[in-house]
């Protein structure tokens, strides 16, 4: 497995932090022994004064992606300890720190690059200190947290447009340092910086999916634009902080933008049988080509490739799902569980009085709004079991969620957590009900409004036609997707109107096993080694009117669409449309023309 990975900088530990956790989810005897491989090497590769790794990284130039690969072996380390109790990880991380990290005053370059992903072992040695409350530990980690303090003005500099970090990656990792300072200093004010990054993100950069734009570095110009890029590393290391915040902070908004993230920017930005990814996606995609466009990157960064633009979301994105699934369910400080984001799965865990408990959760969630839970037990038991109510709920719309449990049914506040403290006997069900039908209009700017149906944002679907640009290994392949429908039309949604005011067909359509696949995609059969377009239709189908806008047109200079027109100038002629779910498109328009707008 080691051979044919590039050993340099952090992209093979990027790779074991996605396997390790997905080896065990899926209970996979190969990619466990993967893992094992990789972890006996680690071990056995540690130098006196705490390094390791292959000797010949301590020659890059860039000493903070190297100290980013090794937090990153920690953090996949870590995952492995947690499913094995492998001694050897904390006595490893332990060295790392009182050999090479205690010093790193002395052998850090100066940078805030080398700064902020310095930070990322903060995770490791706070998992450590949690176990060993070693003080001189604790005094490297402080210092460590204090490494870059520019990152306190984030929010205004993010504001202002002056943010020293204008790297997204780096950014992704960064907005979970003050919230891990919290754990060490217990400032309140930490916590709060932690959630004014992310609205001051949203307020400039704010992507539909809850992803920010960078197309590597944050847009000097119209940081909100439909157009604007962000790299799939970004997402993956966005949803991994927001894990490791509420973990923290336990605010239930944290997992509305989990949620977002990995139900729609990160689906979205790969092919449904997960072959081919791209390193930019865009909210508005209406061509994906190789060109230039206004991103940092190179032009083939909007490609769905094997390693299109670099090779760091191919190492990177695999980590999306198995981390967000370790996270799904968490422990309370009074014994209980809390559900911190929804899906079908299982968490096994032990009361204070001695019984293993499993609670089952069946649903189709995202695309579905029922869910519910069994207890499995082998006797009764009490504790808490606290569930999140997302924030786009809402009784004033009519869209309350509801909880049933032992007959009674009451509904739930948005934004919070129910919290149900029982008796818990064997075979017991609690019913979680979400309003999730229909489309509810989310105005992005003073010309467009976007779609969202629960916690999965809406896309016009594009017919295309898919062109192979290479061809590597089995289903690896670069492809270049045109569109062979109008993609500027505008659906006659109201966006001042709850429910949009308009006839919509909402469909359900059965689950299969590439939920997030499109119709009409090409994907890989590993048994033939054969292609076939997807047959089946997306989970959820919106047909509704719409109209086609005249004075909405590709870019001027760029292959991307044109600039939302503020008035939009609608044909007479109203045809239908499809809008499929965000991660379920390819090419699509997911902004549109407000008709509230129109001249
Ligand atoms: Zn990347």
């Amino acid at each position: 497995m080691l051979n044919g990975v590039p050993a340099r900088g952090h992209l093979t530990p990027d790779l074991f932090n996605g396997l390790t956790p997905l080896a065990w989810q899926l209970d996979d005897a190969r990619l466990q022994d993967e893992v094992r491989t990789f972890v006996d090497y680690v071990v056995s590769s540690q130098r006196e004064d705490g390094r390791f790794g292959p000797p010949q990284v301590e020659e890059e130039p860039y000493r903070s992606v190297v100290d980013l690969g090794r937090s990153k072996a920690l953090e996949a380390l870590i995952a492995y300890h947690d499913v094995t109790g492998d001694e050897r990880v904390i006595e490893l991380v332990r060295r790392y720190f009182v050999g090479h990290l205690a010093t790193f005053r002395e052998h850090d370059q100066p940078g805030w690059l080398n700064n902020t992903v310095l930070q990322e072992n903060l995770v490791a040695g706070i998992w450590l200190y949690e176990r060993t409350h070693d003080s001189s530990l604790r005094d490297v980690l402080l210092d460590m947290c204090h490494l870059d303090e520019s990152q306190s003005r984030w929010p205004d500099a993010i504001r202002e447009g002056t943010v020293a970090v204008n790297h997204g990656y780096a950014i992704a990792h960064g907005l979970k340092y003050a919230a891990l300072r919290y754990l060490l200093e217990g400032d309140e004010a930490d916590l709060a910086g932690t959630e004014a990054i992310l609205e001051a993100l949203d307020t400039e950069y704010g992507q539909i999916g809850g992803r920010y734009a960078a197309h590597e570095c944050l847009p000097p110009e119209d940081g909100r634009a439909p157009t604007h890029g962000t790299e799939l590393c970004d997402v993956v290391e966005h949803m991994y902080s927001l894990e490791k915040i509420f973990e923290v902070s336990g605010r239930a908004s944290l997992g509305d933008r989990l949620e977002e993230l990995a139900f729609n920017a990160l689906p979205g930005a790969v092919t449904g049988d997960f072959w081919a990814h791209q390193y930019d996606q865009q909210a508005n995609q209406v061509l994906v080509s190789r060109a230039k466009r206004e991103f940092d990157n190179g032009p083939e960064a909007n490609l769905y490739g094997l390693m299109p633009n670099y090779v760091c979301c191919t190492a990177n994105m695999h980590h999306g799902w198995p981390r967000f699934v370790q996270h799904m369910w968490m422990a309370t400080h009074d014994g209980g569980v809390v559900a911190f984001a929804y899906g079908p799965s299982e968490v096994t865990f032990g009361t204070g009085d001695g019984v293993e408990v499993t609670l089952r959760e069946d649903t189709e969630y995202p695309f579905d709004g029922a869910i519910t839970f069994t207890i499995e037990a082998s006797a009764s038991a009490r504790f808490p079991i606290l569930l999140r109510i997302p924030g786009w709920t809402d009784s004033d719309l009519g869209l309350s969620a509801t909880v049933r449990v032992r007959g009674k049914v009451r509904q739930a506040e948005s934004g919070t957590f129910v919290r149900l403290e029982e008796t818990w006997e064997p075979g017991e069900v609690i019913s979680l009900s979400f309003p999730i039908h229909g489309v509810t209009p989310e105005i992005r700017s003073d010309s467009s409004v976007a779609l969202r149906r629960g916690p999965l944002y809406l896309a016009l679907r594009v017919e295309s036609e898919y062109v192979e640009l290479a061809h590597y290994a089995l289903g690896a392949r670069d492809w270049e997707i045109r569109p062979t429908s109008p993609w500027n039309v505008t659906p006659m949604v109201h966006p001042g109107h709850p429910h949009g005011h308009v006839e919509v067909t909402d469909t359900r359509n059965p689950l299969t096993r590439l939920p997030f696949a499109a119709r009409g995609e090409p994907i890989y059969d590993p048994i033939t080694g054969g292609w076939a377009p997807w047959p089946h239709s997306e989970p959820v189908v919106l047909t509704m009117p719409a109209r086609l806008v005249r004075n909405w047109r590709m870019h001027p200079v760029w292959p991307i669409a044109g600039r939302i027109p503020v008035r939009p100038e609608l044909d007479e002629r109203e045809v239908q449309i499809e809008l499929v779910p965000y991660g379920s498109t390819r090419l699509r328009v997911a902004e549109f023309p407000r008709i509230d707008r129109v001249c």
